[in-house]
Order: C-alpha cells, then structure tokens, then sequence
C-alpha cells in the first residue's frame, strides 16, 4: 500500500481511501470492483490518488469551503457596491 499523496504518512490500509483525479471518469466505486477482474481494478486504482482519511476529508472540505468561499465574495463585492 503506498502511503498518503498529501501528508506522505503510511497508514493502516484501512485508513487509506481513493480519491478520483476526475470524478467524471469515475465509472465504479473500488468495493464495486471485488466482483471485478483485477486488469480492471488496476486500470481504476490509476485513476486515483491514495490518501487518508483526514486528507480526504480535507479535500472535500476544501473543495466545498472554495465553492462557498467564492459566494461569500461575490456578495461582499454586492454589499460594497450597493
Ligand atoms: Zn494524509
């Protein structure tokens, strides 16, 4: 198991989560693909990047906290011009 992409820290396999590089390519989840041949598993795990679970947690909270970030921007530009 190769340790986390962001923080580099090996964790307990269990620990470990995929985060797709690009979730529109995501075609199944990995426990989906206990059933699967291993070629297609390999082919999907490439697709992503292995971290942790705090990072993981991380990115999804930073991938919200930007969405809502840029909101809270555009309405201080309103409140500012208005
Ligand atoms: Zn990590």
């Amino acid at each position: 198991m190769k340790p986390c992409f962001d923080c580099g820290i090996q964790y307990s396999p269990w620990v470990m989560q995929f985060d797709h590089i690009n979730p529109f390519q995501k075609k199944f989840t990995i426990a989906d693909m206990i059933n699967g041949s291993l070629e297609d598993l390999k082919k999907e795990i490439s697709k992503c990047q292995v971290v942790c679970a705090n990072c993981h947690a991380e990115r999804t909270h930073k991938q919200r906290s930007s969405a809502s970030e840029k909101m809270m921007q555009e309405s201080e530009v309103h409140e500012w011009t208005t």
